[in-house]
């Protein structure tokens, strides 16, 4: 296993992301809203889609007011959206931007903490197509897009718990299927181009969905997405060219 130290420790330059166009998914909350700050703050264009469109408008008036590069609003329901509109999506951002430099795949749900026995098939669809299956199909739909970025970097999100924790039912299958996913990608790539995928595995982050998952812990014990973000950085910069297929833990044990 590689030692990732020097990527959680890594220090940002101020223009580490300039002129860099990175498409951030679940870009509204959580996680995903402060990686679309830092991405901005660090000179990227950043492409933010998510479901619910108020909270990207409210990120888009900030970033404006902030005299940063104009961001973009992608409204879509990963759950809903089909391969065709991930396509349109493809050829508006060829047709706005003409190439893109990163994706994070940040977007996810929680779904039921159950046995699977008595786990309720709808909920597990509904979480493997957020988590996993849309994560495959805009992939796919935006990948001539990614292989014409002179370092184009796709980078997934993990958990502690796809190494299949009992209890936690479709979320653990989606996290191991997104690691797999990583792997293959990686594997059938890494000898004919320069893009590269990586998961980032976040850790216990002060978030909505940390409360929904652990709703007697006290948030105030928990790091927050502003103190991981490093990894989230280091991914989208040229100085990660060259690193491909790995999980890197924002907080390891
Ligand atoms: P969060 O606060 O619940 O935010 C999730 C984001 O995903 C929201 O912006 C949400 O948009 C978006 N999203 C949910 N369903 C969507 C859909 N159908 N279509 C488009 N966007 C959708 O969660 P978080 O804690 O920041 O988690 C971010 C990622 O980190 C997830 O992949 C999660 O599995 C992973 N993770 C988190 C932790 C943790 O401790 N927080 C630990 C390990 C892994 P709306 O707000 O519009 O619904």
């Amino acid at each position: 296993m590689q030692n990732h130290d020097h990527i959680r420790n890594y220090t940002p330059k101020a223009d580490c992301l300039k002129d860099k166009i990175i498409l951030v998914t679940g870009a509204g909350d959580g996680i995903g809203k402060v990686a679309t700050y830092t991405y901005a703050k660090l000179g990227a264009t950043v492409l933010m889609l998510g479901k619910t469109q108020e909270k990207l408008e409210v990120i888009y008036d900030d970033i404006e007011s902030m005299g940063l590069a104009t961001p973009a609003i992608l409204p879509m329901d990963l759950e809903k959206a089909t391969f065709a509109q991930m396509n349109e999506l493809a050829n508006l951002i060829q047709k706005e931007f003409g190439r893109l430099d990163g994706v994070l795949h940040n977007a996810g749900i929680l779904g039921a903490l159950t046995p699977l026995e008595m786990y309720d098939p709808i909920t597990f669809e509904q979480v493997m197509r957020v988590n996993s299956t849309s994560v495959f199909m805009l992939t796919q739909a935006l990948f001539s897009l990614l292989m014409s970025s002179p370092s184009g970097s796709v980078v997934f999100t993990s958990s502690g718990v796809a190494k299949v924790r009992p209890f936690w039912g479709a979320y653990a299958l989606s996290k191991q299927m997104i690691e797999g996913m990583c792997t293959i990608f990686t594997e059938e790539t890494k000898n004919h181009t320069t893009l590269r995928f990586n998961c980032i595995n976040p850790g216990a982050t002060r978030t909505n969905m940390r409360v929904h998952a652990f709703p007697g812990e006290n948030p105030q014990t928990l790091k927050t997405p502003e103190e991981i973000m490093s990894p989230y950085v280091y991914l989208m910069t040229d100085e990660a060219v060259g690193v491909k297929g790995q999980v890197i833990a924002c907080q390891p044990k």
